[in-house]
């Protein structure tokens, strides 16, 4: 198994058919994108920012139920936006080496991990 070191998403190269798997880091999650914003590690454009400031003014004054969706999240969700150092793992054949494919980003690279210890044996009680 490998582990990206950008987005910590952990895949096996090769998956149990044999068919060859390419990671490619997924934009950021809503939890995320709030963290972003929280820490202004992300700045938002202008009308985003502005329906942004706008979902906010309307879970202010109209709070969400337990279980609904808020109207900042529900407009979170709707936004894809690259991590930074995102891996790329598709191939690409143009140069330098057409021969050799590359992969399309490196991004922030990836670990291998060390096998998966067995898992328990059941017990039956
Ligand atoms: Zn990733």
């Amino acid at each position: 198994m490998q582990q990206c070191n950008a987005c910590h998403g952990i895949y096996a190269p090769t998956l149990p058919d044999g068919t060859l798997y390419f990671h490619v880091c997924p934009p950021l999650s809503v939890l995320e994108l709030k963290a972003a914003l929280a820490n202004n590690t992300l700045t938002l454009n202008a009308s985003a920012k502005a329906a942004y400031d706008a979902a906010v003014a309307a879970d202010v004054a109209h709070p969400p139920a337990a279980n609904a969706v808020s109207q900042v999240d529900a407009l979170l969700s709707t936004l894809i936006v690259a991590r930074q150092n995102a891996r790329n793992e598709n191939v690409t054949r143009q140069q330098p080496d057409p021969a050799h494919p590359a992969i399309l980003s490196e991004g922030a690279g990836m670990t291998t991990l060390p096998p998966a210890a067995a898992p328990p044996a059941a017990t039956l009680t």
